[in-house]
């Protein structure tokens, strides 16, 4: 799952990458708004954290633009101003949630996962496809009940594909979730990760597969036609 982090103490923003990057997230790390609207642009995301006080303007610009132009991706807003007014006023700009710093690491994953269980957010809710179920918040996927091993990436990869299973995933929509703009994606990563999932899925019994669609993407479907 790709999160904007708009960060610009460099500290916080290296923990809280780090942070992310442990969880089932793939976090993008910005330090100014200009970066962060030019992130927007070329990728999508499925929250933001959002600073305020950023060396060329406020946050709350761009959640207001944000909201302006019809995007309702959510939102958690970190400031050191912890007036009331100020409060007030993010939220009142669209912002799902507030965090007041300095503030736990711990915390602010906990309002992610909130914030991503909301139905309007799609991307975190558990789903379930045969006998594959999947626990996002926990990064836990279980098949016929049973828990199973999987690697962070795997994990990330099945919740694309059952997000949009029975239905065409192109390869680029698959990147756009898989990698950020640090990961080195090779030209060989996905397939390697498809590889990787399909053996997972076989072995743990599992009544749906991957299926390839040559030079377009993959399709998680039901039944073994690996
Ligand atoms: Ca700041």
């Amino acid at each position: 799952m790709r999160v904007l982090l708009v960060e610009d103490h460099l500290r916080l923003g290296q923990s809280l990458h780090d942070a992310m990057s442990r969880e089932a997230y793939s976090p993008d790390w910005v330090v100014s708004l200009a970066d962060a609207r030019a992130a927007l642009a070329c990728a999508d995301y499925s929250l933001v954290l959002l600073d305020l006080g950023l060396p060329d303007g406020s946050g709350l610009e761009l959640l207001k633009s944000l909201r302006a132009s019809g995007n309702h991706m959510p939102v958690l807003v970190m400031t050191a101003r912890g007036g009331l007014n100020d409060r007030i006023d993010g939220l009142d700009r669209g912002a799902d949630d507030y965090l007041v710093k300095p503030f736990a690491i711990a915390e602010l994953l906990s309002r992610c996962r909130a914030l991503l269980r909301r139905p309007a957010s799609l991307d975190a809710a558990e789903e379930a496809f045969g006998n594959i179920e999947l626990f996002m918040a926990k990064g836990e996927v279980r098949i016929q009940g049973h828990p199973i091993m999987i690697a962070r990436r795997e994990l990330q990869l099945l919740h694309s594909l059952l997000k949009r299973r029975q239905r065409l995933c192109s390869r680029a929509f698959l990147e756009n979730e898989l990698y950020n703009f640090n990961t080195a994606a090779g030209p060989n990563a996905l397939e390697a990760s498809v590889s990787r999932l399909r053996a997972i899925l076989k072995s743990g019994g599992a009544t749906a597969t991957v299926r390839t669609v040559r030079g377009v993407g993959y399709i998680l479907e039901l039944g073994d036609v690996s």
